[in-house]
């Protein structure tokens, strides 16, 4: 049967209704840090994902670009798992991570062994992984990130920076 990506990432946005990474604001940790969109840089479209932002081509992958302005109801998915992400193990199973590539930008990533993460935020972002990866398109797309994201802690790693260790029990 054919994935409704519609329906799909309703359901997706709707885990994070009132569910952010801190149980308070982390925006004043950072003075919003990962809103301050200049019109030319982006958040990662998932497969299929639709978005009324302007949406940029870079190396085979759609950004919606934002302004640091949105419609908060219908950021894309990428906004609302940020900081972290849900990547597949060699078994396929979901390992939630801090996002290495969102080093430069959040604290939550550069402390993120330290950081008191609302739990029900972890198990969203788990669910996230555990429904994606059902659908073939939006796997492979998760494979790529934990590809990506593999290689950039690898390099973190070489360059001394410690590593960000914060993982979650996967599902099966
Ligand atoms: S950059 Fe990190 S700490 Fe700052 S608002 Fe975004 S998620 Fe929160
Ligand atoms: S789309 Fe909205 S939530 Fe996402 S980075 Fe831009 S302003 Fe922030």
């Amino acid at each position: 049967m054919s994935t409704d990506y519609d329906d799909l990432y309703r359901k997706l946005y709707r885990l994070f209704d009132g569910v952010t990474p801190l149980k308070t604001d982390c925006g004043v940790l950072c003075k919003g840090a990962c809103c301050r969109g200049d019109g030319e840089t982006g958040m990662l479209l998932f497969p299929f994902e639709k978005t009324s932002l302007p949406v940029r081509e870079e190396n085979g992958r759609r950004l919606a670009v934002c302004d640091g302005t949105c419609d908060r109801r219908a950021r894309p998915l990428s906004c609302r798992i940020f900081p972290f992400f849900p990547t597949l193990d060699e078994n396929g199973r979901v390992r939630i991570v801090a996002d290495p590539r969102g080093r430069g930008v959040c604290p939550l990533v550069r402390h993120s062994g330290e950081a008191l993460f609302d739990p029900r935020f972890l198990g969203r972002v788990r669910a996230v992984g555990c429904l994606l990866k059902k659908d073939p398109a939006c796997r492979a797309f998760l494979t790529a990130a934990t590809a990506e994201i593999n290689e950039t802690k690898a390099l973190a790693a070489r360059f001394d920076t410690r590593s960000d260790k914060k993982e979650e029990k996967s599902c099966i």
